[in-house]
């Protein structure tokens, strides 16, 4: 007897993990990995948010919290969120979760009917559309143009608007592609938006990520209608280097939120407790380290896209933000499946298929690690290139 769930059963496990613990276990049987698979940053944790942490555990806030989270923290958010954001939400409107990704899924639980649709722009993260099926909802992508820098443009949003649509998830800047959405462009996907009605799940996690001049915008800063119509999904795991802590957040509509605490308070109730604490240092601390990181990402981008513009049979979109190439790999003809694996077992250099972000002619490469493995891996994979 097979006990899983029909609806579960259709469900793939994350790509993006299994490649990284692949390549992981190439390195620890001692094969030279150049690995540009990883989703998370290359450097650790800022002492000061550890010291944060450490004291809160020392201090005995070992005991539940509400489970929205500590009500400082909560207040903090709600201040980033005026201050850097633009975007008024108060402290009742915030929930704490462990991690982004969790904030993605109680944004779509509280939302979503089973039938309803959710718009998903693609190239897209990965765990989207897996989401919207785990609710009973119906993901709907529409492929976005390389030549359009993978934006979603409104008329495409307003054309796959159906009497079902209750959702669009826009990821800026966006993983995999790396590309930033303008004010301007913003502005013409929330008019949709407020006339036919749809709520907008927008993943800022790579907020604070962005390169060459380029501003983060927030569609909830434009307006209260807009804001009535955004539920921000962002966290501290991309910012601050603290993917292992599980610290995300949602700040939403009151109803909305009210339905995400309800659902939190019967499932995962707050997050880690003294974790919390180190969330609270994150956002009341310095914030000039993440100049310097950003300085060193953009080091590496630079670098990047000049390798990629020299190998003549693959494609790049300048990424604007967060730390990804999506590489177009179409015009070499090999599904990104067979790609990835032939890249991996005879040149060793990991990478993630496109087809994890719903476009098959695509490889993403990382650059969440050093400028060496960087150099070397670039020089393998433009071998391989020309080998293809
Ligand atoms: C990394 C990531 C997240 C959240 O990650 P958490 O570790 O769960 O905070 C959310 N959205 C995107 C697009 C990401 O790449």
């Amino acid at each position: 007897m097979d006990f899983v769930a029909s609806h579960i059963a259709a469900l793939s496990p994350s790509l993006t993990l299994s490649i990284t613990s692949q390549a992981r276990k190439m390195q620890d049987e001692g094969i030279d990995v150049c690995n540009f698979g990883a989703g998370e940053p290359d450097l650790d944790t800022p002492d000061f948010i550890k010291e944060a942490a450490a004291e809160a555990l020392a201090a005995g806030k070992t005991k539940y919290t509400n489970s929205d989270g500590i009500q400082e923290l909560r207040t903090a958010i709600s201040e980033k969120l005026l201050i850097d954001n633009d975007a008024e939400y108060a402290p009742g409107q915030i929930t704490v979760s462990c991690g982004g990704k969790h904030a993605c899924y109680n944004a779509m639980l509280a939302c979503l009917d089973p039938g309803d649709e959710v718009i998903i722009p693609a190239p897209y993260w990965t765990s989207y559309p897996e989401m919207a099926r785990m609710v009973g909802a119906e993901p709907y992508i529409i492929e976005t143009k390389r030549e359009n820098g993978w934006k979603l443009t409104a008329e495409e949003f307003e054309e796959a608007i159906s009497g079902r649509t209750k959702m669009l998830i826009l990821n800026s800047p966006n993983n995999p592609t790396g590309s930033v959405y303008s004010r301007e462009e913003l502005e013409k996907l929330m008019e949709v938006a407020l006339s036919e009605d749809v709520i907008i799940l927008s993943d800022e996690i790579y907020e604070k990520l962005v390169y060459a001049g380029k501003q983060h915008v927030s569609i909830a800063s434009l307006g209260k209608e807009a804001r009535d119509h955004t539920i921000i999904v962002n966290g501290f795991s991309k910012a601050y280097a603290m993917t292992g802590w599980r610290l995300g957040y949602t700040a939403a509509p009151e109803a909305v939120a009210k339905a995400i605490s309800t659902i939190q308070s019967h499932t995962t109730s707050n997050v880690t407790s003294f974790a919390q604490y180190g969330a609270l240092a994150a956002l009341k601390g310095s914030q000039t380290f993440i100049t310097d990181v950003v300085e060193e990402y953009d080091m590496r981008r630079q670098y990047m896209m000049s390798r990629f513009q020299k190998i003549n049979n693959v494609d790049v979109v300048e990424p604007e933000g967060a730390f990804y190439f999506l590489v177009d790999t179409s015009r070499m003809g090999l599904s990104s499946m067979n790609l990835t694996e032939k890249l991996l077992s005879r040149y060793q250099v990991a990478v993630v298929p496109g087809v994890a972000f719903g476009y098959d002619h695509s490889v993403r490469f990382s650059y969440a690690t050093g400028l060496d493995v960087i150099k070397k891996g670039l020089d393998r994979f433009e071998q391989f290139c020309h080998a293809h």
